[in-house]
């Protein structure tokens, strides 16, 4: 499903969901992945802060449905859903993701990208990641 161009804490975004459920009380937006349900159940702890995608889906589809609205990763691999939950994705849609849009904004009209140093956790990317390549020669 296409989604925007919405506009969410001054950005414009556009995008394409790739399920929407209609439940009783409103939309659950569903995105697939090819990694683990365990690894899905991380980033939906960092959702609103490093993890927007289901966040700005949400917005996206609530602002053009109403109602109640919920996200989820489905794992392909192992057939298994995880979810935000209804009242942490309407928390995250009207008070955290305007915000973090907003600063994130900003960061971009001003050229503020500092270096953010973080715990590698590992993800689909290491084979070909520098953050690793780098600290593994430092470790030489
Ligand atoms: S492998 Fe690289 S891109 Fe992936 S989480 Fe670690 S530092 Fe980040």
């Amino acid at each position: 499903m296409p989604i925007g161009p919405i506009e969410i804490g001054g950005l414009h975004v556009t995008g394409r969901i790739d399920r929407v459920d209609r439940t009783p009380d409103g939309h659950v937006v569903v995105d697939y992945k090819l990694g683990s349900a365990a690894t899905q159940a991380a980033k939906l702890r960092e959702a609103g802060d490093t993890q927007l995608q289901l966040p700005i889906y949400a917005a996206a589809v609530r602002a053009e449905r109403g109602g109640a609205i919920d996200a989820a990763f489905l794992s392909v691999r192992d057939a298994e859903a995880r979810r935000l939950g209804a009242d942490k994705t309407a928390d995250i849609v009207e008070r955290v993701l305007p915000a973090r849009l907003a600063e994130l904004g900003e960061r971009l009209r001003t050229g503020a990208f500092e270096v953010a140093p973080h715990e590698c956790r590992g993800c689909d990317f290491r084979t070909v990641c520098r953050v690793v390549h780098l600290s593994e020669e430092d470790e030489l």
